[in-house]
This record gives structure tokens, sequence and C-alpha cells, in this order.
């Protein structure tokens, strides 16, 4: 299993911003879901992890902490992303291998067919050949690159040359 690699970010987000935990989950960074109402609750998670929220006065709170807190601004979930590509200088790449789980954020682990085809669709079975499950006992959940990822992918490649005609 491969571990993230050094210097890697790590997040919190608060409880509106859902779907941007399950994505940078999905491309292989730490990230803790805070669903809590209670801003002192985020703030104590929040050390050694980039706080991002569009709550202006936890945001404003976390700065005076000395804490980095970013605003990942609104609209589709690229726009966010080229946000915190820029400004943090990192950039998404789109390798399963490290995907963390979107739904409770372990590491994902490849695994052989015959592991999970009790608990994969048929058809996702004669389709696909690289198989990925949760390493929560708890979860468990597998993945595979169907659809959905080709999705994920074009959503990188436009990430990856905003300027370029494509
Ligand atoms: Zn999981």
């Amino acid at each position: 299993m491969k571990q993230p690699s050094r210097g890697q970010p790590k997040f919190i987000l608060d409880g509106m911003l859902g779907s941007l935990t399950r994505w940078l989950r999905l491309l292989g960074f730490d990230t803790l879901f805070c669903e809590t109402q209670f801003d002192d609750e985020i703030l104590d998670q929040t050390e050694h992890r980039i706080l991002l929220t569009r709550d202006k006065t936890l945001l404003v709170r976390a700065q005076k902490l000395g804490l980095t807190a970013i605003n990942p601004g609104s609209g589709p979930i690229q726009k966010m992303l080229q946000l915190l590509q820029n400004t943090l200088g990192i950039c998404f790449l789109g390798d399963p291998n490290q995907s963390r789980c979107p739904q409770c954020n372990s590491p994902l682990i490849l695994v052989t067919q015959e592991e999970i085809q009790d608990r994969v669709p048929k058809k996702s079975l004669d389709h696909h050949h690289r198989f990925w499950q949760c390493i929560n006992l708890q979860c468990r959940k597998v993945y595979w690159q169907g659809r959905h990822w080709t999705r994920i992918q074009q959503t990188l490649d436009n990430l990856r040359f905003p300027d370029e005609e494509q």
C-alpha cells in the first residue's frame, strides 16, 4: 500500500462542503469532514490541517489563531479545485492507487476480483479489471473506474491545462 507523499497537505472541511470533501479524498488527500455547528470543534481539529470553509466568521477566527484557512468559493467543483491548486501550488492527479475512500477517508487498496466478486454487480466485474477496496472494516466499500471516473478525469484534465486550447 502506498503512503501519501511527504508534505502532502491535509484538509478539514465544514459541513457545507461535502462534495469537495469527497473529491479531495478521491484525489488522495487526507480530509476530515466536520458537520458540527460548533466552530470550536472544527478549530480544535484544524492544527496541521488546512481549513476550507465559506463561513467568514470561522475564516477570520482561524486566521487569527495562525491556522491556514481558505474560502474555496462556490460554483462547479472544477472552479473550487482550480482555486485550491492556484492558492496552494499543488497539482491534482487522478491516481486511483493514491485515493482515499470518499465515504470515510481511509486508504484504498487494490484487490483481486475474487476478493470482491460477491460485492460488485456482475456487469461491472465483466467490464473492469481493477478494483479497490476501503481498508476500514466498518466501510469496506469497493471502487472501480466506471463512467464516473471518466468524468473525474475530464475535470482533472481541464484543471491541469487551464490556459491551453482544447
Ligand atoms: Zn471507506
